[in-house]
């Protein structure tokens, strides 16, 4: 089976050529990262307009990177939800126009799930059942993942995401946008325990997740620190910053794990490619005898690859949208709307 999958949830035009869900023949990313940058976060009718502008092209040359033709395809999977709108509209009309055209189904994907998805790609080998921590810039989520495209999510966060909080710190700390690789990089070279910023486990028992109150601790501590006029060593405030986001992402992941009795811990999503998340979550995963699988770094962030290989579970299971596929932008992990 040859999926042809189309992701334009975000800033990135991307898509990709899948065999069999987990073959990449092509996955051409195009990021509006440059454009975006200006405004320190992605602008939603820039996005929309630059998608349009690119998604042919990058059609094109998934094509042709892959030495496929419109023949060979079985089913066009695309991003429907969650995301931006205006942005998500692009990638449905333009995979709506080639299935029409070309008389291919299409089926709607999560993009969540899709997150999820780049693990099977990675990881051959890699079945249901596990516990997935998926940590984006929209989203934070615990999941249980029963089976293919069987979810139950176990917690989320109540207020901001994790690739949320790191952008919005790197933001404080004037370093640029995306801030997750670069807080990433800087806390390298920092101290995690300079400063002790706080740890929201919430209640005994929740696998629920919030960030705001660490962001804000950040920012009262930048703040007092120009008040006194005293240096801020920046890889200091990122290694304990990130260090406090990390801990309570790995021992409430491992708790999980535990309770459902699973061996097996995944990530996924931008926050996946941290390289300090990474690590913990190695560390206790090798402490606790459970396996630890990620996604590359390309795999972590939106692609459309990771689009084709949930297309292509949903697609064997006999799902099946139609022409009226609509964006859904707030779409739960785990709903179908057509
Ligand atoms: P969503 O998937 O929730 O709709 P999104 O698609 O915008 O949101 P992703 O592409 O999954 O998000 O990830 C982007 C986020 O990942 C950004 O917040 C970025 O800062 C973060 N990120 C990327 N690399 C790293 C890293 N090495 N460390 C921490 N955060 C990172
Ligand atoms: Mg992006
Ligand atoms: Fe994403």
């Amino acid at each position: 089976i040859i999926t042809l999958a189309v992701e334009t949830s975000c800033d990135e035009t991307s898509v990709a050529v899948v065999k069999n869900g987990r073959e990449v023949l092509s996955n051409i990313i195009s990021s509006q990262v440059e454009v975006h940058k200006k405004f320190g976060g992605v602008v939603p009718e820039v996005a929309s307009r630059k998608h349009v502008e690119a998604i042919n092209m990058i059609v094109q040359k998934a094509l042709d990177e892959s030495n496929i033709t419109f023949e060979d395809i079985d089913v066009v999977g695309v991003t429907y939800g969650p995301g931006l709108v205006g942005a998500l509209l692009v990638g449905l009309s333009t995979a709506k126009a080639l299935a029409f055209a070309n008389d291919i189904p299409v089926v709607g994907v999560n993009h969540i799930e899709g997150h999820i998805s780049a693990n099977y790609i990675e990881h051959k080998d890699l079945e249901p059942p596990f516990v997935c921590l998926v940590v984006s810039g929209g989203h934070t989520h615990l999941v249980y993942v029963k089976d293919y495209g069987d979810y139950e999510v176990l917690g989320k966060t109540r207020d901001d995401a994790a690739g949320e909080a790191f952008d919005k710190v790197a933001r404080a700390l004037k370093l640029g946008y995306p801030g997750g690789p670069i807080i990433d990089k800087l806390a390298k070279e920092g101290n995690e325990e300079a400063i002790d910023f706080p740890r929201a486990y919430l209640e005994d028992g929740s696998y629920d997740f919030s960030f705001s109150g660490l962001k804000s601790a950040v920012l009262n501590y930048l703040n007092s620190k120009k008040q006194k006029n005293e240096d801020i060593v920046v890889e200091d405030v990122a290694a304990s910053f990130q260090q406090a986001v990390i801990e309570v992402l790995v021992e409430k992941t491992i708790q999980a794990a535990k309770d459902k009795g699973v061996k097996i811990v995944t990530l996924a999503g931008g926050v996946a490619a941290n390289e300090g998340l990474r690590n913990l979550m190695r560390k206790r995963c090798k402490e606790e005898g459970i396996q630890i699988k990620y996604p590359s770094k390309i795999l972590c962030t939106d692609n459309a690859a990771m689009i084709g290989c949930a297309a292509y579970y949903d697609y064997i299971k006999g799902y099946r949208a139609d022409l009226t596929l609509n964006a859904v932008p707030n779409l739960k992990l785990g709903e179908k709307r057509y």
